[in-house]
């Protein structure tokens, strides 16, 4: 770990992190005078709270994968780990019961990883529980022939959460910078550009009252080999296993360069990038499930006023 990713550790300050990233004029990536976090489109963009061991990139920062230990317990224990999960999904169902009744604002959970990083794993994980009235998971695949007339965000746009909702990306419009970079699905001017697009594309979205909370889940490649093995020897994991995988491992690099580049262009300061260091599951679930709550909490979404003369009402028989 570099001393740079140390300084931006979420750690008990993660406050401090938060505050700090919430300066900056939004979209230029540059830092503000002053202490008072940027407006975007006249909301005052959440930041992420990040959990011990998480990394969140700081604007204009260039991230180094290989320099994130993709080991790290944050210092917690196992079986202390998995209690704590427990309270955190209680945060979270507490918190999303508010922000749905409120109605005025959304969350966006955004997971990106390769291959077996663990996407599926962590949402099955830290939204068990939630009440699936309030939140969507949508889940993209290779893009069908209607979605590619269109331009690249559209399919994600038309996918964003409503006012209330929590969304979930189970991979996301990143896709656009990474797997079709990796695989030249479109010419390097069109990809390049997407950087930038994206940037506006998420800006408005924070504008509009979506707090957006991008997770990459780091695994390291030799993680990788175990669970892609796992799925070949354990018969109930057959499913998950895709051939296309061991083909796509062989890219490992051209996608770790593809991770950074999304990493470090697309961190803005009303929507940062945490890298989640994601070999251990059990951890893993613990710092994104403590980040989603402590940011939900941030937000502090409000039950709206009760209708005025309702104390006291008879129900008649
Ligand atoms: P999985 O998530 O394992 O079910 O696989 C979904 C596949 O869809 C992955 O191989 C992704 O790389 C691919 N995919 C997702 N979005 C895009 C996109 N925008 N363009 C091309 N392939 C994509
Ligand atoms: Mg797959």
């Amino acid at each position: 770990m570099t001393k740079k990713h140390g300084k931006h550790q979420g750690a008990a300050d993660g406050q401090k992190d938060s505050a700090k990233a919430s300066q900056g004029a939004a979209g230029t990536g540059e830092p503000l005078a002053g202490s008072a976090p940027a407006l975007v489109g006249g909301h005052i963009p959440i930041v992420p709270r990040p959990a011990p061991g998480i990394v969140m990139v700081e604007p204009g920062e260039t991230v180094s994968l290989a320099a994130i230990d993709a080991s790290t317990d944050g210092g917690f224990e196992k079986e202390a780990a998995r209690e704590l999960l427990k309270a955190e999904r209680t945060r979270i169902q507490a918190l999303q019961e508010r922000l749905y009744a409120e109605h005025k604002r959304s969350l966006l959970v955004v997971f990106q990883a390769i291959d077996t990083g663990g996407k599926d794993g962590t949402i099955r994980s830290v939204f068990e529980g939630v009440n699936p009235q309030g939140c969507r998971v949508w889940s993209f695949k290779v893009p069908s022939t209607a979605e590619l007339d269109q331009d690249f965000l559209w399919r994600y746009h038309l996918r964003t959460p409503g006012r209330g909702m929590i969304g979930i990306f189970n991979r996301s419009h990143y896709e656009d910078v990474l797997v079709v970079r990796v695989k030249d699905l479109a010419p390097e001017p069109v990809w390049r550009e997407r950087y930038g697009l994206i940037n506006d594309f998420e800006r408005l979205l924070t504008a509009s009252g979506t707090t957006v909370l991008k997770f990459f889940l780091h695994i390291s490649k030799d993680e990788q080999k175990e669970r892609l093995e796992a799925r070949i020897a354990e018969p109930e994991k057959h499913w998950k296993f895709d051939p296309a995988d061991l083909v796509e491992r062989k890219s490992w690099g051209a996608y770790q360069k593809a991770f950074e580049d999304a990493l470090s262009r697309c961190s803005t300061p009303y929507a940062p990038w945490l890298v989640v260091p994601a070999n251990r599951k059990w951890y893993r679930n613990l710092v994104v499930a403590r980040t989603i709550a402590d940011t939900l909490e941030a937000m502090a979404p409000q039950f709206p006023e009760a209708k005025e003369g309702i104390e006291g009402l008879k129900v008649e028989d």
